[in-house]
């Protein structure tokens, strides 16, 4: 067995050039060209020993387009195939993976990058904040949840409305985010649809709203449910203003929200494999006592059974909506 003492000098030196061969290669170290036409020439075991570490192609042949960003040090395990990929792959991906498809759970602020021109795009209505009406206190209080999770999201509410462009076509699109108390549909929610509806009818724009929820906000009761109404109710001024109104559904779209403004499109389009329904799987196997057939409750198995126009994949969604609203104006 080779034992390296390294507090002998000899050693020492012999340790570093064994190294320094091993990296360099002995033509290298030698200076002589053991390449000629872009090919090795190999005559002697010092040759072929050299090949092996010394570099032929000289320079970066990695063409820019599949450079990768170096990682920032943060991996995304994808829920769907468990591949792990960099945060710049899946999020130059759209946050889709790269491997299987599986769309991820983005927030509004992504999805208005993805479609409005350029990521400009003007917020509205930002200035409306939940109020604990009902002094309501299930594992904390309501008031101290809004406040954790407005600390922790960054976002004042479960909805964001921005009004830009698509393509050069002019749209408001009403997005929910599902990182801020699930997506849940409490008052704001309900009152910043409802304004945004104010506004595209103002400014005779066409209206999306990106469903992503778990439903009705337990937290604000009544509160919550009324918007179900309130909203539809306000679709209806919409439609008599002959605008169009898409609803795009990613996972989950759920409960109340499923029950209102969700399906009610004059369009009703969706990511491919999101969760689409009013009760969840378990709680309706419960009650039927039968099994639920495969995919059951995903945006394939509710396309196969009519409840949708189309699903779209995130990549696609920008063009798509634009060809849309062409449409939507010729008509
Ligand atoms: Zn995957």
């Amino acid at each position: 067995m080779l034992i390296y003492h390294f507090d002998n000098i000899w050693v020492k030196i012999y340790f570093l050039l064994h190294l320094w061969f091993a990296n360099e290669g002995f033509c290298g170290f030698f200076g002589s060209e053991y390449v000629q036409n872009g090919k090795p020439i190999m005559t002697s075991n010092y040759n072929m020993s050299s090949t092996w570490f010394k570099r032929i192609k000289r320079g970066i042949l990695t063409s820019t387009k599949e450079k990768k960003n170096v990682p920032d040090g943060l991996w995304f395990k994808c829920p769907g195939c468990k591949k792990t990929s960099t945060i710049n792959e899946i999020r130059s991906s759209l946050w889709v993976c790269p491997n299987c498809n599986f769309h991820n759970r983005i927030d509004a602020a992504e999805y208005f990058e993805i479609l409005f021109d350029d990521n400009q795009y003007e917020l509205l209505f930002e200035n409306i904040l939940s109020r604990d009406m009902l002094g309501f206190v299930d594992l904390k209080p309501y008031k101290e949840r809004l406040v954790d999770a407005q600390k922790q999201t960054g976002l004042k509410d479960a909805m964001t409305v921005g009004a830009g462009e698509i393509h050069g076509r002019k749209m408001v699109i009403a997005c929910m985010n599902f990182s801020f108390i699930g997506g849940s549909m409490g008052s704001v929610v309900g009152e910043k649809i409802s304004r945004g509806i104010d506004y595209a009818i103002e400014h005779k724009m066409p209206f999306m709203i990106i469903s992503k929820s778990g439903g009705a906000r337990m937290m604000e009761s009544a509160f919550s449910l009324m918007q179900m109404a309130k909203t539809s109710a306000k679709l209806t001024l919409l439609a008599k203003a002959k605008l169009p109104y898409i609803s795009f559904l990613t996972d989950p779209t759920t409960g109340g929200v499923t029950a209102s403004y969700a399906m009610l499109g004059d369009l009703n389009i969706a990511e491919p494999g999101a969760l689409i329904g009013f009760a969840g799987p378990r709680v309706i196997k419960e009650t039927i006592k039968k099994d639920l057939p495969e995919g059951f409750q995903r945006s394939e198995f509710l396309l196969e059974h009519g409840f949708l126009d189309f699903i779209v994949d995130r990549k696609e969604l920008k063009q798509k909506l634009a060809d849309l609203l062409d449409y939507f104006k010729m008509n």
